[in-house]
């Protein structure tokens, strides 16, 4: 019995390269190869080798630094492990910092700050929540669930969902709300999550998530974007009965703000509420670039453009202003490590731009399990 299931297994895995030449699927791969141990994203792994530009230390954690660098010259071996665990915890820029100190810096600390180079695999920081559940929508939008047979360049899809839900689902049990866009990011990821899996713990978490959300006092626009999609996506699984007041009420705080992030999701509420959306308001705001400064934006704009023009004008688009070969070229090109990342300052940085414009992508090239495919609600679920 147990080598049939063990042969029925290797039947069903799927570890095929072919399914991933696109820029989708290898923006999905980077980021699943940079999944952390403990099942998040965040600060760069201690093993990977990419070229994350280290962001420098700010004031206090320079402060910091120099305080815990002092440490490694203590005779408790267990204060000087704390103190390198504190190091490693304040990210890539200490770390530079602590290979400058093994070369440069006090003799007695040269020998401290080479170990602390060598060890430092195993004091991986923790990652973040609203990477984290980027991450896990990049890979859930291109239809990866927990149960999912899928290997891709050795990484098997599925393990990488449910750890990264795992983590997501644990940070629910804190009493207390982090940074709003945390909180509507992840609860969308659960929410998205929760639809593809009769998992209880996870319909658990993701009704929570979205408990958590009502309790934001925030109105910046990009709490609001998320929040809309939470929304919708909540409906769409029959976890909320009417989404339209909610839609509208977004709408009125967002009319009067010009930033193309706005007037997206002035569309998507007009669109989801059954207002009459200002299809030529949108298409004025959907100038955007590609690789502004904001791939939030970029996302929401690829949406919301799908949803006025369809997919073959979206198609036109993106070739005609060279948006595609824009993309294309700043993520091509690379190998090993940083082989389908988008990079940017700071590891963060990189998988959050990684992860929208692959979730862009996945609006272009209308992935199903996107919001590429999500319909106005019927009319008559909500009146
Ligand atoms: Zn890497």
């Amino acid at each position: 019995m147990a080598l049939f299931l063990a042969l029925l297994a290797l039947a069903q895995a799927r570890d095929d390269d072919r399914m991933i030449y696109s820029m989708t699927g290898f923006g999905m791969v980077f980021l699943a190869r940079h999944q952390l141990p403990d099942g998040s994203w965040g600060e760069q792994s201690g093993a990977c080798v990419c070229p994350f530009q280290a962001l420098p230390l700010d004031e206090p954690d320079r402060a910091r630094f120099d305080a815990q660098l002092a440490l490694l010259e203590d005779d408790d071996p267990a204060v000087r492990s704390r103190a390198q665990r504190a190091l490693w915890y304040l990210g890539p820029g200490a770390i530079s910092l602590v290979r400058e100190a093994s070369i440069r810096g006090p003799i007695e600390t040269r020998s401290r700050c080479r170990e602390l180079l060598r060890e430092r695999h195993r004091f991986a920081a923790p990652g973040d929540r609203k990477t984290t559940s980027l991450g896990l929508l990049c890979c859930l939008w291109a239809g990866q669930t927990p149960d999912s047979p899928d290997v891709y360049r050795k990484v098997p899809m599925g393990r990488v969902v449910q750890r990264g839900l795992d983590w997501l689902v644990e940070r629910q049990s804190d009493a207390a709300l982090s940074d709003p866009v945390s909180e509507a990011l992840s609860a969308l990821a659960l929410s998205e999550a929760a639809a593809c899996t009769e998992s209880a713990p996870l319909k658990r978490a993701a009704t929570l998530g979205l408990e958590r959300v009502a309790r934001l006092r925030s109105d910046e626009t990009e709490v609001l974007a998320w929040s809309v999609l939470l929304r919708m996506s909540a409906a769409r699984r029959g976890a909320v009965e009417t989404v339209k007041p909610d839609l509208r009420r977004i709408r009125a705080l967002l009319a009067e703000r010009s930033e193309s992030l706005a007037r997206s999701v002035v569309y998507l509420c007009d669109l989801w509420s059954d207002a009459v959306p200002d299809v030529w308001a949108a298409a004025e705001s959907l100038e955007a670039e590609p690789l502004e400064p904001d791939p939030t934006a970029f996302f929401f704009s690829t949406l919301v453009f799908l949803n006025v023009f369809g997919p073959s004008e979206l198609s036109i688009r993106w070739c005609d202003n060279g948006v595609k070969l824009e993309l294309l070229e700043s993520q091509r090109g690379k190998r090993g490590c940083d082989e389908g990342g988008w990079m940017c300052t700071g590891s963060r940085g990189t998988f959050r731009k990684t992860a929208l414009l692959t979730m862009a992508g996945q609006i272009y090239y209308h992935y199903q399990t996107s919001p590429a495919a999500w319909d106005p609600p019927c009319e008559e679920s909500s009146r």
